[in-house]
């Protein structure tokens, strides 16, 4: 017999007749003698809906002040689809039981809307697996030191259903969504992506944070972590299939010493257009500048990326970086007004429209001229190169956003992304 934690997402809970189907699918399982833990979303939309009435009455002066109210209130949604969906197990004739995340519990920091998990206690969920009752565990939240309820942040129930698998040792952790696993990249973008049997989780962590929202990233790090054995597949397949067949579908996230990875030295290409970049021209170039520069947005919060300094000419030096696009406005005010005059530099440019493509993959570890593969591709479609970042297993450069899908289309075929690797 093995402990199997199952999470569905919002759509795969977006209605009772999906949520019906989820218990029919949960039912198979629990009666091919797993125990089972079930970790919901709520159902879609619902966590915006309430977060949306809630800027209804405090329209402009949503601050942080609101947090506690906020996951107080956002937290109801998956109290409702836990409920429901130990409603539908019943129906099934399986006795089930849901639990909210205070009454595990699930213990977490202080951090409102962002909350970090510290803790399990798995007794109680225990107890009524060893009683044969398949375990509800709302996803997204849980309680501070203080009895207060958290949240972990949006799309955090992946994080919840990983936590509870590394709390309960158990065999596997199976992330239900609407897609049928990690593809190569966005099949939206390039219609030959081919679906990944397995990742290893460093590239998932670089993939997801590079804007295949497949998982939240924190999920990821968690499952690297507690090496929790987990997988992406599809809640819409029908839910009778073949449970083996089931069993083996979707994207298994692997570890590096597995033998049954894949062997492509290049596994994926991300990419996203969440990042601006903003230039500081003219700066003297002296000792501490890039501290300067860079402590002053660090301090302001302003999360940076990329960064490149040019070569100095006449004792003046230009100085790049990347931030995100919500911060882009915060960061520009703060260069031009304190610290452009403060360092004497000549001016701020900022540009919006610039993407970041990435290629990833744990084989450019032990493979040479990956990076200038993709150096070579771009040159050949006339793609100019305005960043470029590296890492052990990845390889990113800053263009122009208006070629981001050729980019990406040339970079998947040029690394034979759409053949199955022998
Ligand atoms: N319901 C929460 C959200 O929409 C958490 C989740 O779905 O993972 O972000
Ligand atoms: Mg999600």
């Amino acid at each position: 017999m093995s402990l199997i934690v199952h999470k569905y997402g919002g759509t795969s809970m977006g209605s009772t007749e999906r949520i019906s189907n989820v218990a029919k699918r949960v039912a198979k399982w629990a009666r091919a003698g797993h125990q089972m833990v079930v970790v919901p979303s709520a159902m879609s939309g619902e966590t915006n809906r309430l977060l949306a009435l809630a800027k209804e009455l405090a329209p402009s002066t949503l601050t942080d002040s609101y947090n506690r109210e906020l996951d107080m209130l956002a937290a109801t949604g998956e109290q409702a689809s836990s409920a429901l969906l130990a409603i539908a197990l019943q129906a099934q004739g399986l006795e089930s039981v849901s639990y909210a995340g205070w009454q595990v519990p699930i213990r977490t920091n202080s951090a409102y809307t962002k909350a970090r998990i510290e803790s399990i206690d798995d007794a109680r969920v225990r107890a009524d697996l060893n009683a044969g009752r398949v375990v509800i565990v709302t996803g997204f939240q849980g309680l501070d030191e203080s009895g207060n309820i958290t949240t972990l942040g949006r799309g955090g129930s992946d994080t919840s259903a990983v936590a509870v698998a590394a709390a309960m040792k158990a065999d596997e952790c199976l992330i239900y969504t609407d897609v049928d696993g990690v593809y190569t990249t966005d099949p939206r973008v390039v219609p030959e992506a081919r679906r990944l049997q397995t990742v290893s989780f460093e590239e998932m962590l670089e993939m997801a944070s590079m804007g295949s929202k497949v998982l939240q990233i924190r999920s990821v790090e968690f499952a690297g972590k507690y090496k929790v054995k987990l997988r992406v597949l599809s809640s819409f397949t029908p839910w009778d299939i073949d449970i083996n067949e089931e069993a083996k579908s979707g994207t298994l996230i692997t570890f590096e010493e597995d033998e049954n990875m894949e062997q492509a030295i290049v596994s994926g290409i991300a990419f996203t257009r969440d990042e601006t970049k903003i230039s500081v021209l003219g700066v003297p170039d002296k000792p501490g500048i890039a501290y300067q520069i860079l402590g002053a947005v660090a301090d302001a919060n302003i999360e940076v990326d990329m960064i490149i300094q040019n070569i100095s000419k006449d004792g003046k030096t230009d100085f790049s970086f990347t931030v995100n696009h919500s911060d882009f406005a915060k960061a520009m005010d703060l260069l031009k007004n304190v610290v452009v005059p403060k360092l004497g530099a000549q001016e701020v440019v900022g540009d919006t429209k610039i993407c970041k493509v990435s290629i990833v993959g744990i084989g450019m570890r032990s493979h040479v001229g990956v990076a200038s593969t993709m150096f070579r591709v771009l040159a050949e479609e006339g793609i100019n190169i305005q960043m470029i970042s590296t890492s052990e297993i990845k390889t990113s450069v800053v263009i122009d956003e208006k070629y981001m899908e050729l980019a990406v289309k040339a970079l998947h075929q040029a690394f034979g992304l759409d053949q199955v690797p022998a």
